[in-house]
């Protein structure tokens, strides 16, 4: 069982950052209205996210850490539907197969906390307020063959902030703090959607960007794209969401762009945080689970609302 979990966890634990993203989704499945991330050495020495959602009581602790195992998904008809960011019940699985692993949580009207070892599986009171603390330590300690594929510690923790910005990006509604090594990196308070842009993205981009609001149908697209006068943007300063999930899609990508192309004819990269959002029927994210891309029933109606939509608030800017 171990070994079917430590091959499953090639698929979802690539990296530190892989750890993080499920750790985080979880924390935002929980409801949770602060988050706080603790990393060292890049996330490989630890990641700690502490949340303040509704926790898990004592009976379910053990069954977290089972492979397909999920609160979220009760049958089929769910699935066409998922609200949730995780649905497959396998990351904590994964995760625990690869890593010193425990999870510390207080379900909401418990007397007190409970804490699981992911290794020798044993429970034992705890103290904790409200919420979960995951931990997970020396990412792939049992594993050398794969740790050997990870990078710099510098390498790995830019992909953990990566990681964290677009979580934070798409929550602006709950507050994360992040820090390494001990030190803070990012203190985001709640706030609005422009408040987090300003926070992750400078203000100097909105400075420089135009909000986005557009409707049409089922379809809705918000948030903020740089003007040419923008040049500090860069491939890491392109956000695009689909209901809430950062994606990174050929067809999303190719709007933007064209609609860039056409008003500013050919400007170099542009900056944004875009929000699409549809009726979940309208798009496929059951591909991967480390998988950033997203299939859309009616890929062409989605492609021309987004470059018509853009077109029109770049041009009405007189860029
Ligand atoms: P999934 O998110 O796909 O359901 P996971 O392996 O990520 O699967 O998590 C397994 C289960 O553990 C979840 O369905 C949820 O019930 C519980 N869980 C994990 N993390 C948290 C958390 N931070 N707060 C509350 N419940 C959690
Ligand atoms: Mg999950």
């Amino acid at each position: 069982d171990l070994l079917v979990n430590q091959i499953a966890a090639g698929e979802v634990v690539e990296r530190p950052a892989s750890v993080l993203k499920e750790v985080l989704e979880n924390a935002v499945d929980a409801g949770a209205h602060a988050i706080e991330v603790q990393l060292e050495q890049g996330g490989v020495r630890r990641i700690r996210v502490a949340d303040d959602g509704c926790g898990i009581d004592r009976d379910d602790l053990a069954l977290a850490l089972e492979r397909h195992a999920t609160s979220k998904i009760a049958t089929l008809d769910d699935l066409e539907q998922v609200g949730t960011m995780g649905f497959r019940g396998e990351a904590l699985a994964a995760i625990a197969a690869v890593a010193r692993t425990s999870i510390t949580s207080r379900a909401t009207g418990a007397s007190h906390a409970w804490r699981i070892d992911g290794g020798d599986r044993s429970l034992a009171p705890a103290a904790l307020n409200q919420g979960t603390v995951v931990d997970v330590a020396d990412l792939y300690y049992n594993t050398p063959a794969r740790r050997k594929f990870l990078k710099t510690e510098g390498t790995e923790y830019a992909h953990c902030d990566d990681m964290f910005r677009r979580v934070a990006l798409a929550r602006p509604d709950v507050g994360m703090q992040l820090s390494h090594n001990g030190r803070v990196v990012h203190r985001l308070p709640p706030g609005t959607p422009a408040a987090r842009i300003g926070a992750l993205m400078g203000d100097d981009f909105l400075q420089h960007a135009r909000e986005v609001s557009a409707e049409g149908g089922l379809l809705r697209l918000t948030g903020f794209a740089s003007l040419p006068a923008y040049s500090r943007a860069s491939r890491d300063a392109q956000f695009f969401f689909v209901n809430g999930r950062f994606v990174r899609d050929k067809l999303l990508t190719h709007a933007v762009r064209e609609a860039y192309t056409d008003i500013l004819h050919g400007s170099r990269h542009p900056a944004y945080v875009l929000f699409l959002e549809l009726d979940p029927a309208g798009v496929d994210v059951n591909v991967h689970p480390a998988k950033i891309e997203v299939r859309f029933r009616e890929s062409r109606a989605v492609h021309q609302f987004v470059y018509h939509a853009l077109k029109r608030v770049l041009a009405e800017s007189g860029a």
